[in-house]
């Protein structure tokens, strides 16, 4: 039985008639809606985790070996986003469903605090935002993100945060503190700065201007930011004045570095971001089939000749360039945030 075919009330509060299917996520999971502008159409399952911190498997080829996410699915609604498949596992769909039903580990930081205790735990770096924003809408209501911060600064524990989410700044007084005692990494991701592609494809996010003026803040309070220009999508935003005027804001955000990602369309994804291609470009879709056959990446001479237009235009703005070491981080890619 789908969930979508339950029935759930629209008003703020938890739902008398719940779906069944919470007790896949344990008896004490609830089913939630909020009946302001900011949440309506979406509705949050809070459950209770048992675990929070994720090995990475080693195929995976991403440049952390540990990760946290209190949410799974994200109200900021990218139709590019990576992480989409994750949600299917949840017997959820990867569009809509993404979009609007976020599971929420509301015990996020009790588990969390546990599992950094443990003798067998050994202090390993642990990034946040890999597969979905941890800094996502839903994060103004349940506020995990600081606890999780604690939990990691008492422990001593250095963390990663990449995020599309300007409500990272409510904790920059937090994120400071810890940055004092273990290294704190802060990555943004903006893939464009072009208004009307970012209401298009990102709609449920904050503006890339806002974006950026959160990578000045953190600057200025002394953090090293690096910004994941991700992604570039083919065709929509990599004409050369796009790439020049995005390069441009990011090195006047004072952006520690950039990270040119092209679009990458994997199963979950790809079909998301098609039907949405479909009704809005539909004259890409042949286009796009050429760039990427069956496959999740572009042709490799175009990545690389965006890889190359985008180091030529950094080196005119003043800004550094990295190379993308997350080809299989969700929320890193297009991030997964
Ligand atoms: S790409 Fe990131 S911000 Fe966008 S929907 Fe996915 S997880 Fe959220």
């Amino acid at each position: 039985m789908r969930w979508d075919s339950q029935r759930l009330a629209g008003r703020s509060g938890t739902d008398a008639d719940q779906p069944a299917e919470l007790a896949l996520f344990g008896l004490d999971a609830c089913a939630r809606t909020f009946d302001t502008p900011e949440f309506r159409g979406m509705t949050f399952y809070e459950i209770h985790a048992r675990s929070l911190l994720n090995k990475v498997p080693s195929a995976a080829r991403v440049p952390f070996d540990w990760t946290i996410n209190p949410y799974r699915g994200c109200g900021h609604a990218c139709v590019y986003c990576f992480a989409r498949r994750t949600h299917e596992y949840l017997d959820l769909d990867a569009g809509r469903d993404f979009d609007t039903k976020v599971i929420v580990k509301v015990n996020a930081a009790a588990v969390l605090r546990r599992e950094l205790a443990r003798p067998s735990w050994r202090g390993e770096p642990v990034a946040m935002g890999t597969n979905v924003d941890c800094y996502q809408r839903a994060e103004g209501r349940y506020a995990l993100m600081p606890g999780i911060i604690t939990a990691l600064r008492d422990a001593g524990n250095p963390f990663s945060i990449l995020t599309k989410g300007t409500l990272l700044l409510r904790d920059l007084d937090l994120l400071r503190e810890a940055a004092q005692q273990v290294e704190v990494g802060l990555s943004v991701s903006v893939g464009s700065v072009d208004a009307d592609l970012w209401r298009r494809v990102e709609p449920g996010t904050p503006s890339p201007q806002a974006r950026l003026r959160m990578v000045r803040t953190l600057t200025d309070a002394g953090f090293r930011v690096g910004v994941l220009m991700a992604p570039i999508l083919p065709h929509l935003g990599d004409a050369p004045d796009q790439l020049e005027e995005t390069v441009r804001a990011i090195a006047a955000s004072g952006a520690s570095s950039l990270t040119p990602i092209v679009l990458h369309l994997r199963p979950g994804a790809r079909e998301w971001y098609h039907q949405w291609l479909a009704r809005e470009r539909p004259d890409l879709l042949p286009v796009y089939r050429d760039l990427y056959g069956s496959g999740s990446y572009a042709q490799a001479a175009y990545r690389k000749r965006i890889s190359a237009t985008v180091a030529m235009l950094a080196r005119r703005h003043g800004v550094g360039t990295e190379r993308d070491s997350r080809q299989n981080a969700p929320h890193g890619d297009p991030p997964s945030s």
